[in-house]
């Protein structure tokens, strides 16, 4: 520990966002960049408490304390080596992750906790910036071959350990390019894309082959995802061909609203519409005809975002950027509390309001609102959306359960010219390739994994979200690893 008494001088202080008026014209990375010097002051904040609570948040059990004293003695080479034996990719979980680890930290129990998220990624930037993170291939090869189907966090990870372990590895990805929800759901202004593509040619230059383009399996899978135009391998194919396959693919069947008026025009799948707008960032539509990758314009709409959680908050950030006429999110549950409530006390995951940067930049968010139906518009409007009929509900613990009752007289209607269901993801997609192999879903409708990574069938394991239901980047990584790990150990 550098410096014992940071944490009693030193003041939290976030990196912070571009100002609003220029950031909501582009769709460049919103978060700025502290000095050298004020991230190292940042990071003599850590007490080096003892029994860091920060890494047994962490998903990928990040040694903190080491690497901040690190950081505070300007030694970030030193500090890069201890976090890349941890994480893999830094450079993405120190842009996206939700900072499982600062609800933990021992400083935040009474005072603000370390600005962790952000030193881990100044860590990792400055590393890239000193050309010390170079291709590490491995001495040999051991002769055993292992295809990943799926390029999202958790592929990308079991292929980066996997391939340094010398297994030869082949990742398959329907989509155009690689990152999973990385790419194609997180939008730009949160995570560029040039990261992933950074750290994908240094996994090329280490040996780990990438077919994009190749979709396993006979099907067209979940929302948001391009592959339609890909080449398409069969499952018993890989089986043959290699010692072992791994699922990666994510849990992409997007949650719906079966409520009246749900054909009506505009109301889309957040995931489509966020996965579009990537697309035109990237250029993917240049020089092709392909209508389906025309983006779905908010441009003078009232956008209606169903959906209180991140990838609503997305939406909204990409609806202002669009020029939308207004923004409204709704969500069917209560405002959270501003400050960690007693029923999650520290070092538990709160659940508290969180305002994103996308919310700093206009737009209504209502909560405890329930959909009732969808009005279609008039004359030239008719069989298009035109407004959202709404009410009020409250929630009542009845039985050890929360109930939803609607409050009577309460009911409320809004216009919506675009409606972005934003609620979430129910399970992995199981059509197609889950079908083909005829493997067995648990009761929430993933794959179903036993004892560690294996599926019904022996040959096939998964991992990530298609294993564990929708999560977090950082959990897909550490799953992906801990996958490798395994796999290491039985074959
Ligand atoms: C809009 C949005 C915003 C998010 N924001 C955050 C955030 O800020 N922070 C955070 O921590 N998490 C966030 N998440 C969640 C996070 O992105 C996911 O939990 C994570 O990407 C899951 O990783 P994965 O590798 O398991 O699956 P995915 O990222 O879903 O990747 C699966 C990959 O498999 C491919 N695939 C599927 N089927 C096949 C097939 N048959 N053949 C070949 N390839 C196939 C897909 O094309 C895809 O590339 C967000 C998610 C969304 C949708
Ligand atoms: S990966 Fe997430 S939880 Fe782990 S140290 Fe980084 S910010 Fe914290």
């Amino acid at each position: 520990m550098g410096d014992p008494t940071g944490f009693l001088r030193i003041k939290r202080k976030q990196s912070g966002y571009r100002p609003v008026e220029e950031r909501i014209n582009d769709y460049s990375e919103v978060e700025t960049k502290l000095s050298d010097g004020d991230r190292q002051a940042q990071a003599s904040r850590c007490m080096d408490c003892g029994v860091p609570f920060c890494h047994w948040a962490c998903p990928v059990a990040n040694v903190m304390p080491e690497w901040q004293d690190r950081v505070y003695r300007g030694d970030w080479a030193g500090a890069w080596a201890i976090l890349q034996d941890t994480n893999p990719f830094p450079e993405f979980t120190g842009r996206v992750c939700p900072a499982l680890c600062e609800a933990s930290c021992v400083l935040g129990a009474n005072d603000e906790p370390v600005t962790i998220r952000q030193n881990e990624l100044a860590v990792i930037e400055k590393a890239w910036q000193m050309g010390i993170v170079t291709p590490q291939p491995p001495r040999k090869r051991n002769g055993k071959k292992v295809a990943v189907v799926g390029a999202g966090p958790a592929g990308l990870s079991a292929a980066y350990f996997l391939n340094r372990a010398g297994f030869s590895v082949t990742v398959y990805e329907a989509d155009r390019k690689l990152g999973g929800y990385l790419r194609y759901g997180i939008p730009d202004f949160k995570l560029d894309k040039s990261f992933i593509d950074r750290r994908v040619r240094l996994m090329e230059a280490e040996g780990v082959v990438f077919k994009t383009n190749h979709r396993i399996g006979s099907a067209l899978f979940g929302f948001g995802t391009g592959g339609s135009g890909a080449e398409i391998v069969e499952a018993k194919d890989l089986e043959t061909s290699f010692d072992l396959v791994l699922l990666t693919i994510g849990a992409r069947e997007a949650r719906d609203l079966k409520a009246p008026g749900r054909e009506n025009a505009g109301i889309v799948q957040a995931l489509d519409y966020l996965s579009l707008q990537n697309r035109a960032i990237a250029g993917e539509r240049a020089g092709e005809k392909d209508e389906s990758l025309e983006p779905i314009t908010a441009f003078g709409k009232r956008v209606v975002v169903i959906g209180g959680g991140d990838t609503g908050s997305d939406c909204v950030g990409t609806a202002n950027r669009q020029g939308a006429a207004k923004v409204t999110q709704i969500e069917v549950l209560p405002k959270p509390p501003e400050h960690r409530p007693d029923s999650a006390p520290w070092p538990l995951w709160p659940t508290v309001l969180k305002t994103s940067s996308s919310h700093l930049e206009g737009g209504e968010r209502l909560w405890s609102v329930n959909t009732k139906s969808f009005k279609s518009g008039e004359g030239a409007k008719k069989g298009s959306v035109d407004a959202i009929q709404l009410c009020r509900v409250d929630w009542k613990m009845e039985n050890g359960r929360w109930n939803m009752i609607e409050v009577p007289g309460s009911d409320f209607e809004i216009g919506a010219d675009l409606v972005l269901l934003a609620m979430g993801f129910t399970h992995v997609v199981q059509q197609g390739l889950v079908a083909d192999l005829n493997l067995e879903t648990d009761e929430r409708g993933n794959i179903r994994t036993k004892g560690s990574f294996h599926t019904s069938n022996a040959k096939v394991w998964a991992a990530g979200d298609s294993r564990n239901g929708a999560s977090l980047v950082v959990r897909a990584i550490a799953d992906g690893r801990a996958a490798a790990e395994a796999i290491i150990q039985t074959l």
